[in-house]
Formats: C-alpha cells, structure tokens, sequence
C-alpha cells in the first residue's frame, strides 16, 4: 500500500520538502556529479521504489543523469540491469525492499561516498553545511547536531522532520526513510 506516487516530474521539489537528509544528499549529489556509486545506488534507488518512481521512470531518471557523462549504450549494459533487477525484473525476481535506518545505520561508508545516514556518517562540519542547505532554524540545526554527536541518529532524524514541517511525525520516531516520505507527503495532503 502506497499512497504517495514519485514521479520525475515531482522529484526535484520532494526532494528539498519531503525526503530525509540521507536521501536527500544522495539526489543533490546525483544531480550535480551524475554518478553514484553502487552502494548509494542501491539506497536511493530501492528508497525512489518504495516512494512509487516507477520501473519505466527510474530508467529514465537514471539514464538521463548517467549519461550526462557517460554514452547511453554503457549505460545500459552495465546499470540499467541493476535497476530492473531491484524493481525484480532480472535474476531471480526477487522484490528488494527499500533499506530500514536501522540497516543504513549499521552499514559501512567509505571515503568518498555518499550513502549511509547522515547523522552517524558524516563529520560535525559537514553535517552542519548540510542542513544549512534545508532551510531549517540555527537552533534547530545545534540541536540535531547534538543529538548526532550522542548516538541519537533517528533522534536527530525526526527532529529534522519536525523542523521541516513545524509538527511531529504522527509515529513516536523516524526508523524508515520510506517512512519519513510518506508522512510528510500526507501532512502536505499529497
Ligand atoms: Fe535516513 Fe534514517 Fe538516517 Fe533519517 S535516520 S537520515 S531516514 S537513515
């Protein structure tokens, strides 16, 4: 059950209202460099799936990105199975599910990379810069980096989604980013 429906042509505007910090970074960054690396693919990509951006329309969405510096034909042999097989139309059909904070939480970042949660992966300095870019209160941004610096990464999470959108997600906590999409969406009666 689904109720809100990404499409490319919402994508830009729900990325800034309506995704969390790590998903959020992760388009700002595909945006500008038109590449992501395999790990950071498989988060936002199975996280655009869980958020209703078709199978056809992430192709697209890819594609258009990817081949901004790469020719269209390497594109699809070698990235455009990765997706279908997340979307369970290659290999074995399995239907991957979107990652839990919980597993974004616990996985490993490499340098240089950009996936994982923001809140545990990122330094002070660079988790500041980032949610200056959200729009959100100087007191706001202190107080979520204080909870980052204590452990309290979905702490920090829903504290941004409060910030963002002046009221609490209707659960006690954000422990799904697919979560965090759809409750905001739905306070923004989308
Ligand atoms: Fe993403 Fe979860 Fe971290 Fe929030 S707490 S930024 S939703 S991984």
């Amino acid at each position: 059950e689904n109720m809100s429906t990404l499409s490319i042509s919402t994508i830009d505007h729900a990325s800034k209202d309506s995704f969390p910090l790590c998903m959020k970074r992760l388009h700002v960054n595909l945006r500008s460099e038109h590449h992501l690396k395999h790990q950071a693919r498989q988060q936002y990509g199975l996280f655009l799936k869980g958020a209703g951006l078709s199978l056809e329309e992430a192709l697209v969405f890819w594609k258009s990105e990817f081949t901004k510096k790469m020719d269209a034909d390497k594109f699809d042999k070698q990235y455009s199975y990765n997706i279908k097989h997340n979307y369970g139309k290659e290999g074995k059909k399995t239907n991957y599910t979107p990652y839990s904070c919980m597993k974004i939480i616990m996985g490993a970042v490499g340098i240089d990379e950009y996936h994982g949660c923001p809140y545990k992966h990122t330094s002070s300095q660079a988790l500041k810069q980032l949610l200056e870019t959200t729009n959100i209160s100087a007191q706001s941004i202190q107080e979520i980096l204080n909870l980052s610096q204590n452990g309290h990464y979905q702490i920090a999470c829903t504290k941004y989604f409060e910030a963002k959108h002046g009221i609490s997600p209707r659960s006690t906590a954000i422990n799904h980013p697919n979560q965090f999409f759809e409750e905001s969406q739905k306070l923004k009666g989308r």
